[in-house]
């Protein structure tokens, strides 16, 4: 120990250094005695007192140093000598009114003072708050000088640095800085001192705990004296990482959305909020072909179809204004075929954290074939509905053997109600009658077979018990649950025309056979007669048989016209026709023939018109025959002649059995004979008041017919004067009267 001892004191500094280091010292140095007279005073001491340490030394220390004297000093030192030990004080000077830090030391023989200037405590105490704040404050706050030396770093920047104060400053601090960023950092940190501009870079430091490397934003403000002169630098580090992150996702999600544009079949397009187009994907411009660069309504204008643009225009500037949804289908110009195509186009809005709209973010998909199918499918549902609301096909559908559903002509037909219908009271097995059932199922075994039925005629039942001749055909519609749908035509006209058929054909053999009889007859009178050699008597028979032949010849004239008015190939002379002579002759040759009536002409028609004046006279020879024919118990047959300028009218009139009201149309139809007990002893075929109708229809004249049963009948036809003749046309006339 002892050696120890001496080598520690042989390492003590000599006295005449303890003395220099003592006059160097920053602060004033006082040593006093018991008495507090000055023994010694440095250089600052010297300074302070405006004293030399000989004037100094020996004087008492109140008087030697009157700038220094307070009341606080003066209790301080009698502390000190009292406790024997060290102290301080701090106080204002009353003569210099500068804070005073003093420390006061007993030592041997008398108290050593060292004085130090110090900024006033309130201001010292507002340095301290601003500092505590700012090492509070999240940020991370540094200091340096005008040369770019750190000289300060609050607590925070410390920690995360995790080095001591002595580590960071200068420029310690960038051993933190990644590596990748060390020379940009330092160019810029450079750069700013040179410039004395403001400093601001991003970049990676580490935190030191951790080590792991965070993103900041490091910024620098120089601050100036009056003169402009830099005093030092004030920075912030603030924390990115956050925002840094956030961007690299940005980018990346930006990357995928374009990377996603360009991969997906439909147009893609970016829109800003004021509407000005951003980003559009590859297909967008491949499909426009048009120049993106052009402003406003323009640009839209380029493809949209004329047809769509308003619309599209409108709607577009209205979803801008409201932001809501936007959707819209127009059709776009293919820039490479210049065909227009169906696109349904969808825009988002993109909005910010305070809900402004950003962006827009929009897509156009080709609808067209969709479009196209749609337009068929509606097509064929409106041409179902035709069909469904026709007038003429009555239309079903069946579940089991109930009807569930049918259109208003099924319904009419068979005299049922949508009521019924909804009652479920329409079964079509019952509406069946007996001797079709049998038929009926047949049908439906094979509709299941082989999913439809070809049509077959069938009978219904109507609601009122009559029966309806039909033609029904079908097809399945559905099999879960099992429904088929059948069409129905009202098969009664042809039933009925085949029945007049029928009819014809019996009565027609009939009507030939009868005078091929007499013309047998009378040719086999007439040979027995010439064999007899009795030419007067053979030459009477022969007459007959002219009769016989007349007849034959009308009859078979009358079928030739019927199958030519069929054809459409009834010909027709044109020619200057005299009406009044005209009827004359026919009445004339009527009379001669007739033996039974007086056929009684009144009045004229003073006219002629264009025509075919056999055909004419073919019209009035078949109403007289029939007037005379339909009235056997009559005398007279009268014909009314008149005209006006525009036409003239030819009436004929009989007093026979007339024509019940509701057959009075049809007589004008093909085959046509009034039903009844009269009817069936006057022979006849049904012929000639078709043809009558067809010919007068061609001369562009109506026919009519005003009848009383048991009272007789009026034929009137109505002849235009000046026309011109119409195309032959095989239709039976639309107006008949
Ligand atoms: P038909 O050869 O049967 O006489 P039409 O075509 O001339 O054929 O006449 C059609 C039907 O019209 C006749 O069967 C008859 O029932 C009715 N009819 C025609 N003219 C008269 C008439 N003057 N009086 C009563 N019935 C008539």
């Amino acid at each position: 120990m002892p050696n120890s001892w001496q080598n520690d004191r042989d390492l003590l500094p000599s006295r005449e250094t303890l003395i220099t280091m003592l006059r160097v010292l920053p602060g004033a140095f006082f040593f006093i005695d018991d008495t507090e007279t000055i023994m010694y005073a440095n250089a600052s001491a010297q300074a302070i007192t405006g004293a030399t340490l000989e004037e100094l030394r020996g004087t008492p220390f109140w008087r030697g140093a009157p700038q220094l004297v307070s009341s606080e000093l003066y209790h301080a030192m009698l502390q000190a000598r009292q406790i024997q030990a060290s102290t301080e004080v701090e106080y204002c000077s009353p003569v210099t009114r500068t804070w005073l830090h003093v420390y006061l030391s007993p030592t041997v023989g008398g108290l050593t003072l060292q004085f130090h200037e110090v900024r006033a405590p309130a201001q010292r105490k507002r340095e301290d708050e601003i500092r505590t704040l700012v090492d509070a404050i999240p940020q991370l706050v540094w200091i340096a000088g005008p040369d770019g030396y750190i000289t300060y770093n609050n607590q925070r920047l410390i920690d995360y640095l995790a080095m001591t104060l002595e580590q960071v400053e200068g420029d310690g601090w960038m051993v933190r800085v990644h590596p990748d960023d060390h020379q940009r950092v330092r160019q810029a940190w450079q750069t700013a001192i040179q410039t004395g501009t403001p400093y601001e870079v991003e970049h990676r430091l580490q935190d030191g705990t951790s080590e792991a490397y965070h993103w900041f934003l490091v910024r620098g403000v120089p601050q100036r004296n009056a003169q402009g002169m830099i005093l030092h630098w004030v920075g912030t580090c603030t924390n990115i990482d956050e925002q840094k992150r956030t961007e690299q996702q940005f980018k990346e999600s930006q990357e995928s959305f374009r990377l996603l544009a360009e991969t997906v079949p439909q147009l893609v397009w970016t829109m800003w909020s004021d509407g000005r187009l951003d980003y559009t994907n590859q297909r967008y411009r491949d499909v426009t072909q048009a120049n993106l660069n052009l402003e406003g309504d323009d640009l839209w204008r380029q493809f949209v179809h004329p047809e769509d643009i308003e619309r599209t225009l409108m709607l577009r500037h209205q979803v801008l204004k409201n932001g809501n949804i936007y959707e819209n289908e127009y059709r776009l110009r293919d820039g490479r075929t210049g065909e227009y195509r169906w696109y349904l186009a969808r825009a988002l809005p993109v909005r910010d954290e305070a809900g402004q709209i950003v962006k827009w973010f929009g897509t156009g998909t080709d609808i067209d074939d969709q479009k196209r199918i749609e337009e068929a499918l509606r097509q064929s549902q409106e041409q179902a509905n035709i069909l469904m609301n026709s007038s003429i096909i009555g239309i079903n559908i069946i579940e089991g053997e109930q009807i569930v559903e049918a259109n208003d002509t099924f319904l009419r037909m068979t005299g049922y109600t949508r009521e019924d219908l909804r009652a479920g009271n329409i079964n079509w097995m019952r509406i069946t009658p007996p001797e079709y059932r049998a038929l009926t199922q047949q049908v439906h075994q094979q509709l299941t077979v082989q999913q439809y039925i070809t049509p077959y005629e069938k009978e219904y039942v109507c609601k009122d018990g009559s029966r309806l001749p039909v033609l029904v055909g079908a097809v399945v519609l559905q099999h879960f649950p099992y429904q088929s749908i059948a069409f129905v035509l009202d098969n009664s006209a042809r039933k009925e025309l085949e029945q007049r058929k029928d009819a014809f054909i019996s009565m027609a053999s009939h009507e030939l056979k009868t005078p091929l009889t007499a013309l047998k007859m009378q040719a086999q009178l007439a040979r027995k007669r010439l064999e007899r050699q009795s030419p007067h008597e053979a030459a009477t028979a022969l007459s007959r048989v002219e009769g016989s032949i007349q007849q034959l010849e009308r009859l078979i004239g009358e079928l030739l016209d019927v199958s030519k008015i069929q054809a459409g190939r009834l010909e027709y002379l044109q020619e200057i026709v005299d009406l009044d002579t005209l009827l004359h002759e026919v009445t004339d040759t009527m009379q001669q023939i007739s033996t039974t009536h007086t056929i009684v002409v009144r009045g004229a028609t003073l006219c002629s018109l264009e025509g075919d004046k056999d055909r004419l006279g073919q019209v009035f020879i078949n109403l007289i025959s029939n007037a005379i024919k339909y009235s056997p118990g009559a005398e007279t047959v009268e014909i009314d002649l008149s005209a006006s300028p525009e036409a003239a009218t030819i009436r004929v009139r009989d007093h026979g059995q007339g024509i019940p009201q509701e057959q009075r149309d049809k007589i004008f139809e093909r085959f046509y004979r009034v039903s009844g007990p009269n009817q069936k002893a006057i022979p006849g075929l049904g012929m000639g008041l078709y043809i009558v109708a067809e010919i007068v229809r061609h001369h562009g004249g109506t026919i009519t017919v005003e009848s009383e049963v048991g009272k007789g009948s009026t034929f009137s036809v109505t002849l235009p004067l000046k026309r011109s003749l119409k195309p032959e046309s095989t239709s039976v006339p639309e107006t008949l009267g």
